[in-house]
């Protein structure tokens, strides 16, 4: 029978979940999901002088909105725990006295002075930037070049040392990518990669082998940039004798710039004006907040669907689809090997796509905070109904702010420049007169308050066109918003005369 397929989403709490970063996510949910599987979340923390405060939280925080809900992590536990690497610090270092003993790693003592000045006398104009590699390595202070004993001594003595991969000479490294198909490396240009650290730590290379082999991970899909990484990976696998075990792999395309050139950065978000990471990200360091999707108001499963489609499609025309029918239909191998664009005015798209989708209690709930924020905290059944009549004008969840702001509160500027120069004085006379009606009218409902006018128009010789715009102004402030009449039944009877008396008022 074959394997209970286990992937994992493994980062490292540095910084802000970039889209890219979700992706990554959203794919080994899809492919758990879809095959029965667990989802584990790891969090690689092994570089204590890139850990961010609050990045872990950040990243739970990120998954919880999204729906990913990982089936083990460091909050909840599972079979292969702890899932945090720097609390799993004493699992690694056997492993890499393992890959000594068998010839496969070494100690170096080097010191950082050292290494400065191998990379200053070796440098060539051909090969600007030196590696620690088959080359070099026999040119510097290691267990390769120096005698056993005075190894032992150095140990012993407590010198600092790491250990090393020895990456063989003219081989050719070869994995089958499940998105990319067959991948070759010459061993000759991979560098002899750090696996423990002078502070005992074991880098990412280490840690990632002896975690997935541990963890029982079946597929590993990570970011692109990742690929560099794979031969030692590869070689690892093969030295500490788990060839066997070994996750199929998948390299997921880049996110790129809007027009293609290049990976997509928080540096473009900022200069093009729309986010890369999925929610704000407060950088402690630089004490600077960076915006995110979810609090500029996209609805998360918009963006789990934007993000599905960013570099995958089913092979139809269907843009929208639920988790569901992602589960169903998302398969790896149809995922595209070419980087793809950032779209923002896409991803617009798609969120302007789910608001229609979604029922308008759901909608008002979510729209209230961007109300609240602005000082009103109207009635639940009230917001519902005008999330009802704005809705198909929303984009963005604050657009149910400036939509409708006119619903919560008198606007405060009215754009009067907007019917001034066809403003009469019939249309004075007929504004002023109608507010009357209105006061009498008992039935407050758009078709009644759109009779009433009718019925007072013809008195003044003006048609139903005359009085739409002024009338609009008047009630919103500007020449956008719903049906008007549909506007002043919402805001009820006194708002509404107030509003028209005000006016009037204004250009007597
Ligand atoms: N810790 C790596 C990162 O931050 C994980 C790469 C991998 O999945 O192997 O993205």
């Amino acid at each position: 029978m074959d394997k209970r397929v286990r992937v994992r989403f493994a980062p490292s709490p540095t910084g802000g979940l970039h889209l890219g970063g979700v992706r990554t996510v959203l794919y080994n949910y899809l492919f758990a999901r879809a095959h029965g599987g667990d989802f584990v979340l790891r969090i690689e923390d092994t570089d204590q002088t890139r850990f961010v405060k609050g990045a872990e939280e950040y990243i739970l925080e990120c998954l919880k909105w999204c729906g990913l809900i990982p089936d083990e992590s460091p909050v909840v536990g599972g079979p292969y725990a702890p899932y945090r690497q720097s609390e799993r610090k004493s699992m690694y270092k056997e492993y890499a006295l393992q890959l000594i003993n068998s010839g496969h790693a070494y100690y170096a003592f080097d010191t950082t002075d050292e290494l400065e000045q191998m990379r200053k006398d070796l440098k060539t104009d051909e090969h600007s930037s030196v590696q620690y590699d088959h080359n070099t390595r026999t040119k510097m202070r290691n267990s390769l070049t120096l005698p056993a004993d005075e190894v032992s001594e150095l140990i012993a003595k407590g010198i600092p040392y790491v250990i090393r991969i020895k990456v063989p000479e003219n081989q050719t490294i070869i994995f089958n990518d499940m998105i990319r198909g067959a991948i070759t490396f010459d061993s000759n240009l991979v560098d002899d990669k750090v696996l423990l650290k002078a502070d005992g730590m074991p880098t990412y290379h280490l840690a990632v082998v002896v975690d997935d082999y541990l963890m029982k991970i079946t597929h590993a899909f990570r970011g692109e940039e990742w690929l560099p990484s794979a031969p030692v990976h590869l070689l690892l696998w093969e030295y500490l004798g788990w060839i066997g075990d070994m996750p199929q792999w998948a390299h997921l395309p880049l996110i790129l710039k809007p027009d293609g050139n290049g990976k997509l950065s928080k540096r473009d978000g900022d200069r093009l004006g729309f986010p890369v990471f999925a929610m704000n990200w407060y950088d402690p360091a630089k004490d600077e907040t960076t915006g995110g999707f979810r609090e500029m108001g996209f609805l998360p499963q918009a963006f789990v669907n934007m993000l599905a489609m960013l570099g995958w499609n089913s092979g139809t025309e269907q843009e929208i689809f639920s988790m569901e029918e992602l589960i169903q239909k998302f398969s790896i191998e149809r995922v595209h090997k070419g980087g793809a664009k950032f779209d923002f005015e896409k991803a617009k798209w798609f969120n302007n796509q789910y608001i229609q989708q979604t029922d308008n209690i759901t909608l008002a709930a979510l729209a209230l905070p961007y109300i609240k924020e602005k000082g009103c905290n109207p009635d639940g059944d009230f917001l519902v109904k005008v999330v009802a009549l704005i809705k198909d004008r929303c984009t963005l969840l604050p657009d149910f702010w400036a939509q409708g702001h006119f619903f919560f509160a008198t606007p405060e500027t009215i754009d009067e420049g907007a019917f001034k120069d066809k403003w009469n004085e019939p249309k004075q006379q007929f504004f002023s007169s109608w507010i009357n009606e209105l006061n009498s009218l008992s039935d407050w409902t758009d078709v009644a308050i759109e009779e009433s006018a009718v019925a007072h128009l013809p008195a003044f010789s003006l048609k139903k066109g005359d009085i739409m715009l002024p009338l609009r102004v008047m009630l919103v402030g500007g020449k956008y918003g719903p049906g008007v009449y549909h506007i002043a039944e919402l805001i009820g009877k006194a708002e509404t005369i107030a509003r028209i008396q005000k006016v009037l008022a204004m250009l007597a």
